[in-house]
């Protein structure tokens, strides 16, 4: 695999706002890769639902803009998918409104710092970062109201483990639209080291039972349903891989070298491949899901398998 990690980030599409269902936008920037996620917001009756802000802050402060453009309504609630400076490093920018957030996307937050990840992402213009963590956190689910006339429901349901130990999806059943976070990636390499395996499999059975017709994943385009095979039939690969290879005493690292990607190959980044394998070998020697690993090792691992490049982030 040859990486260009040359900073030609103007050569990515321009981000867009989709109107997905009325009164409802996903901003989407591709291509979707490290770093490039995806937001969106709900127009209400006297303010904005927003969900998920961005990497650094220039590209937190386009969303906002984008947003500016459509409604001249404040922001009054933030919703965070999960902890990930992608979905929260842009927080402290959506002023006066109030951050929600599963109970774990706080403390990682707040424990995470502002700084871990850098040096994954080496050259990323970042801006003026601050650490603003939600401030309204719960357990298992919360349901807020917007929309138009105040009235739409919002079901925000925690997945965890899956993608992290603290994701949660936004569910509008009246719409069947689904905020998938970082649950699912389209067209881009699912990143369970930090979270779970099975716990991602349980996910996105949980996901099909909602019965979305419309999803704005976590990365890549706004897609349908199907998408959900496609992230199973990976996260099923990692185990079989992991399963043997764990078996015949090779590492990690070793086991991400030896597999064969087949369908999966042409989805981006793909050396996650590397930090998967270690989060289901965490699993094959009984540790609890989500347990901590050594992000250090998993990272060095995924540069491994990049021909020794960072991975490649365009944020
Ligand atoms: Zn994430």
């Amino acid at each position: 695999m040859s990486i260009d990690h040359a900073r030609n980030a103007d050569q990515l599409p321009t981000p867009t706002l989709e109107e997905v269902s009325p009164g409802i936008y996903a901003y989407v920037q591709l291509d979707g890769s490290w770093g490039l996620n995806n937001a969106g917001f709900i127009r209400g009756q006297d303010g904005v639902t927003v969900v998920d802000t961005c990497f650094t802050e220039a590209r937190t402060r386009a969303f906002l803009k984008a947003i500016a453009g459509v409604t001249s309504l404040p922001a009054r609630t933030l919703i965070n998918t999960h902890h990930h400076g992608d979905h929260t490093h842009g927080n402290y920018l959506v002023s006066g409104a109030a951050i929600v957030g599963h109970e774990l996307c706080r403390q990682t937050v707040i424990s995470t710092g502002l700084q871990a990840l850098h040096p994954l992402f080496p050259g990323v213009e970042w801006g003026d970062l601050e650490l603003a963590p939600p401030t309204i956190t719960f357990k298992d689910r919360l349901d807020l109201y917007s929309g138009d006339a105040g009235d739409l429901k919002i079901e925000l349901i925690f997945m965890g483990p899956a993608h992290t130990t603290n994701d949660i999806v936004a569910w509008l059943p009246e719409r069947k639209l689904l905020f998938s976070g970082d649950l699912i990636f389209n067209q881009g390499t699912p990143f369970v080291a930090m979270g779970s395996v099975s716990g991602s499999l349980e996910a996105v059975t949980r996901l099909r039972e909602l019965g979305a017709e419309t999803i704005v994943p976590g990365h890549g385009s706004v897609c349908g349903p199907a998408v959900m095979d496609d992230i199973e039939a990976y996260l099923t690969f990692v185990q079989t891989t992991a399963k043997s290879a764990f078996d015949a005493g090779l590492g990690p690292l070793d086991a991400a070298r030896e597999a064969d990607l087949g369908r999966f190959a042409p989805w981006h980044d793909s050396e996650r491949l590397a930090g998967n394998l270690h989060r289901a070998y965490s699993e094959l020697r009984g540790e609890p899901l989500g347990t901590d690993l050594d992000l250090g090792a998993i990272a060095a691992d995924m540069v491994t398998i990049n021909g020794g490049q960072p991975v490649r982030c365009l944020a």
